[in-house]
């Protein structure tokens, strides 16, 4: 079973990821802010992270420039309620970019793409 880290500062998103993609298959384990993010990424050793872009204590985006210098392979999808963060440079160093939604139909294609499933 492929392991999903999701880390997202909101309960709303948190709860309707972990429930949509365990029906999916995965094994999903969230995490509220960047510190247990990392903190997750050593102990759960995911296969993919679903990463939020703002989150109040370490921006997205430094912890995937984290991710990128320890787990250079780790797939990375990057989620953000904010399109203009697409045009940013620092999203190239992830494997997909999608935009919140309700209908999580463009988040499982990224996650399937990339899992090869
Ligand atoms: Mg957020």
């Amino acid at each position: 079973m492929k392991k999903i880290l999701v880390a997202d500062d909101e309960e709303g998103i948190r709860i309707l990821y972990k429930e949509e993609l365990e029906e999916e298959g995965y094994e999903v384990k969230v995490a509220a802010n960047g510190k247990e993010a990392l903190a997750l990424l050593t102990a759960f050793l995911p296969d993919l992270i679903i990463l939020d872009i703002k989150m109040p204590d370490i921006n997205g985006l430094d912890i995937l420039q984290q991710i990128r210098t320890t787990f250079r392979d780790l797939p990375v999808i990057l989620s953000s309620a904010y399109p203009e963060y697409q045009q940013n440079l620092a999203t190239w160093a992830s494997d997909a970019y999608v935009v919140k939604s309700s209908n999580l139909a463009n988040l499982k294609a990224a996650i399937k793409k990339i899992l090869g499933e």
